[in-house]
């Protein structure tokens, strides 16, 4: 089937309303997600340090959240705010073990981007960070860095690049030409990926076909889509617990 058709069947970023702007219930996230015959949901809620983000504990308390819900598997996660261009996060040590996935993204509230040896210096140094899989949004033309050292970082540490659909919305506005730089510089990498829609609202989830037809447009290798179906995304799940052993 062609690429623009298909679905994840793993959304692996979404937010509810715990995460201060995000305006849908994890119920109303999963129904939705259902509905779409998705699998799985990574359920990643801002970081601390954003305005009104979840708390610096979500993670641990996620875990009172089931694993399954009306047959859609939830992954515990964060999205966790990069908070200075050495990479440090702010999620505690103590909490990222009861994580199964972390997106570290950079966001203006928290760290204004810096120069681009500086941008690139804080994603390398959080792709180190063996607790997160992924950064969110790096091609942000707003937090300029270097994509090729960037993409090299992830795949030396077996991590995923993301590619989200919202810069493909208004929130991201003018992100067009980055994203096809770093798309191409994916593909030419061979770089592992995961396709999310950072969703903010229910109808969002697992809505990713804008970025799945860039994707197809640009040729890019559906086996290296980490998160096409479970059982890959699973795969990568137990490749991440080996690494953290
Ligand atoms: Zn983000
Ligand atoms: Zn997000």
């Amino acid at each position: 089937m062609n690429l623009a058709m298909r679905v994840p069947e793993i959304d692996t970023h979404t937010h509810t309303v715990v995460s201060g702007h995000a305006w849908s219930t994890l119920t109303e996230n999963v129904n939705s997600a259902r509905q779409k015959g998705l699998k799985g949901i990574c359920l990643t809620e801002h970081g601390p340090d954003m305005p009104q983000g979840a708390p610096g504990y979500t993670p641990l308390s996620q875990t009172m959240i089931p694993q399954e819900i009306d047959g859609v598997r939830i992954y515990r996660g964060i999205e966790a705010n990069i908070i200075d261009f050495d990479g440090c996060i702010d999620i505690h040590n103590e909490y990222l073990p009861y994580c199964e996935f972390v997106i570290a993204s950079i966001h203006r509230p928290v760290l204004v981007g810096g120069t681009i040896e500086q941008n690139t210096n804080a994603y390398i140094k959080a792709l180190q960070n063996p607790h997160i899989d992924t950064l969110g949004h790096p091609e942000d033309p707003k937090v300029v860095c270097d994509f090729e050292s960037v993409v090299k970082e992830a795949i030396k540490q077996n991590k995923l690049l993301e590619m989200n659909n919202n810069s493909l919305s208004a929130i991201r506005t003018g992100s067009m030409p980055s994203l096809i730089k770093y798309i191409n510089i994916c593909k030419q990498m061979q770089a592992r990926v995961c396709v999310a829609s950072d969703a903010h609202f229910y109808t969002m989830v697992g809505n990713v076909s804008p970025i799945m037809r860039l994707l197809d447009e640009l040729q890019y290798p559906p086996e290296l889509i980490v998160n096409l179906t479970l059982e890959s995304f699973e795969k990568y799940l137990s490749e991440r617990k080996s690494r953290l052993k």
